[in-house]
């Protein structure tokens, strides 16, 4: 392992630190995955490119990281103060399907998405459902340590009685009053002792179809206790990193540290990292206001259809132009655009600025390409081993991938000059530098050239029109048309496949 000063800002003190694994060598990292109710929408991926950022820094640093990111398949109220429905079981009523069928659709679709931003699977994917037993084991220790209680079969942590001896703020920095104006007075409130108190398990109603036997009978796990019990398990009772968008901090992370805390006696994290959010018009995206993008739209320009039986780019149907979007820009355009800006800083959404970084990409590509090819000299006039210290430097600040960028945009300038023969490389710079510079932008930064890929929304908008040729050449009835359009792309290894909401496409490896 090369010695490193990698410094990180931790939410829990404020401060950029000097980053210390607990274990020489190895890294445990938990992030908070999402819940599958519904497609993730680009803030979404946000977060998860970020956090695949410092997990491919961290390997290529050396470090041997277990990497945890779980799926919120239950648990997950509509409201974060205990009340309103699952978000699974209302998604599954109101679609007339098993809750494990909305779960399976959108963890794949999300999977999907990952990999065509070139996001790294995690080391271990555990889901809440596949944990229920471990959620009911830290309920009870937490009671055994006299820190929860039962109301009407359901279990609460007991804030009051935590903050006796603990400072339950101690993530978000909010005092106790502003924690109370934060919570608002709701139904159900009655079986709580006190305002900050949240479930630890939560008593089903007889129409609720996700439940579980526990020792408090029928019900499920609230959705703090997930990540505590899945991150205690895979990475014991304290670990390195733990991670999530900043809107985590006051309710979720603040509650699993509560109950780490109550159950095991130690705080779970060393170096808590939040990411900033996605914006649109300077407002927060997110589902409930209206104004989240999906990933596919994002990727052709079009608009998802209501009609769609998803948005996971293989399902979706798509309609008109999206009224944001001039075009559609490619999975590694749009990567390339987060990482122009620090996780830690909020990033608005524009097509202006997505055209912008798709120049900016498509320049470093055509460096790399000129790079190999360029003509080589007996000297060299750039200092390479000082871009290599600048190029760490960067990451080592904070994973500040913005800095980053613009230092290869300085050798980007010199590659250029080099194969205009102003400037020059000698054969073994050449390779250092050819190197140096896939490590940074492949390895860590996670970006291929894509714009020969099948991913590129080119093919996107060409299947969808293809799709519509063929079912209008089936409402006329012309159905030799029809079936040569299918046969003709089997051919080529797509797949049509007709179901009740429309035709769907997929490329078959
Ligand atoms: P959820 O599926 O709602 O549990 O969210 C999954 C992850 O996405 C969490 O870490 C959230 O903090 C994060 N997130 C949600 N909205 C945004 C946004 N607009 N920008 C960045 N991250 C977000
Ligand atoms: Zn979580």
């Amino acid at each position: 392992m090369k010695p490193h000063q990698l410094q990180i800002q931790n939410t829990l003190s404020r401060k950029k630190e000097i980053f210390q694994p607990i274990e020489l060598g190895y890294v445990g990292m938990y992030v908070c995955g999402p819940t599958v109710y519904s497609d993730v929408h680009m803030g979404n991926c946000r977060t998860f490119i970020s956090f695949d950022i410092i997990y491919r820094y961290l390997i290529h640093l050396g470090y041997q990281v277990r990497y945890v990111r779980n799926i919120t398949d239950v648990g997950h109220l509509e409201s974060d103060a205990d009340e309103g429905d699952d978000k699974i079981a209302r998604k599954a009523r109101l679609e007339r399907l098993e809750p494990m069928e909305i779960v399976q659709r959108y963890t794949t679709g999300f999977h999907e998405v990952m990999a065509m931003f070139n996001a790294m699977p995690p080391s271990i994917e555990p889901t809440a459902t596949g944990h229920i037993i471990e959620q009911i084991e830290m309920t009870e220790q937490i009671m055994k340590n006299g820190l929860a209680y039962e109301s009407n079969g359901s279990i609460y942590f007991d804030v009051e009685k935590y903050i006796g001896n603990n400072n339950y703020g101690v993530l978000s920095g909010r005092s106790l009053e502003e924690q109370l104006n934060n919570t608002r007075d709701l139904d159900g409130q009655g079986e709580k002792k006190g305002r900050l108190d949240f479930a630890l398990w939560k008593k089903a109603k007889p129409e609720h179809i996700m439940r579980w036997n526990s020792p408090w009978g029928e019900g499920f796990p609230g959705w703090h206790i997930e990540c505590s019990a899945m991150s205690r398990k895979y990475l014991g009772d304290r670990f390195d990193i733990h991670g999530g968008g900043m809107d985590l901090i006051p309710t979720h992370h603040t509650n699993e540290i509560a109950q780490n805390v109550g159950c095991c006696n130690t705080a779970p994290v060393n170096y808590w990292i939040h990411t900033n959010m996605l914006t649109v018009n300077g407002q927060k995206m997110s589902k409930s206001l209206g104004n989240s993008f999906l990933p596919v739209e994002l990727f052709t320009g079009l608009q998802l259809d209501p009609k769609s039986p998803g948005a996971a780019p293989s399902l979706a149907v798509l309609g008109d132009k999206h009224p944001m979007l001039d075009k559609g820009y490619s999975p590694m355009t749009v990567r390339f655009f987060m990482l122009q800006t620090h996780y830690s800083s909020t990033l608005d959404f524009s097509n202006e600025a997505l055209q912008a970084s798709e120049k900016g990409f498509r320049r470093l590509m055509e460096a790399l390409k000129t790079l190999s090819n360029a003509p080589v000299s007996d000297k060299t006039t750039y200092d390479i081993p000082q871009l290599q210290s600048r190029l760490y430097a960067a990451m080592d600040d904070d994973f500040n991938t913005p800095v980053l960028i613009a230092e290869l945009f300085d050798v980007v300038r010199y590659i250029n000059s080099v194969n205009d023969g102003k400037e020059f490389i000698s054969a073994e710079y050449k390779s250092s530098l050819i190197k140096l510079l896939n490590a940074f932008v492949h390895d860590v930064l996670g970006l291929k050239d894509d714009i020969m890929e099948d991913q590129s929304g080119t093919t996107y908008g060409l299947m969808q029109l293809i799709i519509r040729m063929r079912a209008d050449a089936r409402a006329r009835k012309d159905f030799g048309t029809s079936d040569l359009i299918r046969d003709e792309l089997a051919k080529l290894n797509i797949v049509l496949k007709d179901g009740k909401q429309g035709t769907s496409w997929e490329i078959k490896s």
